[in-house]
């Protein structure tokens, strides 16, 4: 292990916009913990970019690779564990995986099953997840001598943490507890230096969209953000890799929207 080199734990890592951070973080110099639920070759994919691009930029990282239901305690631990017993350290946790619902259903017809399941993943891992980190972190944020960087915590949630998508019920509430996830700890550990930020993308090109692809290409055709493109995984990674860096250091309980300006209101 570079006893240098800062650890970040990213989950939801075997693709989509968890790779572009993973990626990103180790250009910038991030040992990894690699996280995934299902898919052992995506994360394994995503551990071999994360070694070339840190070998591109000149400083070798570590990465690993833990399999975790965030839905489930017992994974959480786990997933903790082997970060704990990877790089002894961790500076930064990414809460970055996420699930949309099965079946788009309306709003009258939500059934409590896509509720619970989306709540779990989506809110319920990623808030006890950050509780656990959060403990650690304190005790490692004692330890550092003053003025060195310190730990943060990145929450990714979407644009559907306040529109609406009355065919998505279960999705929008559980990024609109993301963001309140984001007030609560940050409010809680900027007395330990430790700040915590929330990023809400848009519309970003990855398997999620892949089912909704020819809606949001229509959509985007007709205008529907000013910056008019898709988004990629790299444009969430730039905002994470800023706030990894120290970009911010006035700053916590922040929400940077990389959405290509979906959340103006215009006339
Ligand atoms: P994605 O390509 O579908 O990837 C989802 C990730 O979540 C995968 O790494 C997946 O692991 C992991 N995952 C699935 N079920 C899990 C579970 N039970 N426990 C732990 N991890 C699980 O999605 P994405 O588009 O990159 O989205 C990443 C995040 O950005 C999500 O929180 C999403 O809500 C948010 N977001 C996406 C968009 C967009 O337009 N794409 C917009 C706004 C916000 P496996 O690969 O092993 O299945």
């Amino acid at each position: 292990m570079n006893p240098l080199a800062p650890a970040a734990l990213v989950t939801g890592s075997s693709r989509g916009i968890g790779r572009g951070i993973a990626v990103a973080l180790a250009a910038a110099g991030h040992d990894l913990l690699i996280h995934y639920s299902s898919r052992r070759e995506g994360a394994e994919e995503t551990a071999a970019a994360c070694d070339a691009a840190a070998r591109k930029a000149g400083r070798p990282v570590q990465t690993r690779i833990c399999q975790a239901d965030l839905a489930l305690a017992a994974d959480r631990h786990r997933l903790v564990d082997a970060t704990r017993e990877a790089f002894g350290r961790l500076d930064l946790l990414v809460n970055n995986a996420g699930v949309a619902p099965s079946v788009r259903a309306d709003l009258l017809d939500a059934s409590e099953e896509s509720f619970d399941r989306l709540m779990g993943i989506n809110l319920k891992g990623p808030f006890f997840l950050t509780q656990e980190v959060a403990r650690w972190m304190v005790e490692q944020a004692a330890t550092l001598p003053a003025g060195s960087p310190r730990p943060k915590i990145i929450s990714v949630s979407s644009v559907s943490a306040y529109a609406p998508s009355v065919n998505r019920a279960e999705y929008c509430l559980s990024k609109a507890g993301i963001s309140m996830l984001t007030a609560l700890f940050a409010a809680r550990l900027a007395e330990h230096g430790i700040s915590v930020f929330e990023i809400r993308p848009g519309i970003i090109a990855t398997d999620m969209t892949t089912p909704v692809r020819e809606r949001y290409d229509r959509l985007l055709r007709d205008g529907f953000t000013p910056i008019n493109r898709w988004g990629t995984p790299e444009d969430v990674a730039r905002a994470v890799v800023a706030i990894a860096g120290g970009a911010f250091p006035f700053s916590t309980g922040e929400v940077f929207n990389v959405d290509g300006g979906f959340h103006l209101r215009r006339l």
